[in-house]
């Protein structure tokens, strides 16, 4: 059942074992964690997966630091 035809599968998994969904822009990621944080007082952060090539969720502050939602990309 592939989510995300247009884009690469990748290994990522959550802690549940569950393949990460990947996000097809970081808008998109974004929009996501501004849905969860407003539903569930969760604050998640999106990181670009290049394998995937798209965005994921984590929830991991302390692996990834916490300096916002977005990565330091010029450019984008
Ligand atoms: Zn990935």
């Amino acid at each position: 059942m592939p989510l995300n035809p247009h884009h690469r599968s990748c290994d990522c998994v959550k802690r549940s074992g569950e393949p990460k969904r990947t996000y097809v822009t970081q808008a998109e990621a974004e929009a996501t964690i501004e849905y969860i944080r407003s539903r569930r007082g969760v604050a998640l952060r999106a990181y670009y997966c290049e394998v995937a090539r798209g965005w994921h969720l984590t929830s991991d502050v302390a692996r990834f630091g916490y300096g916002g939602t977005s990565q330091r990309r010029s450019g984008w």
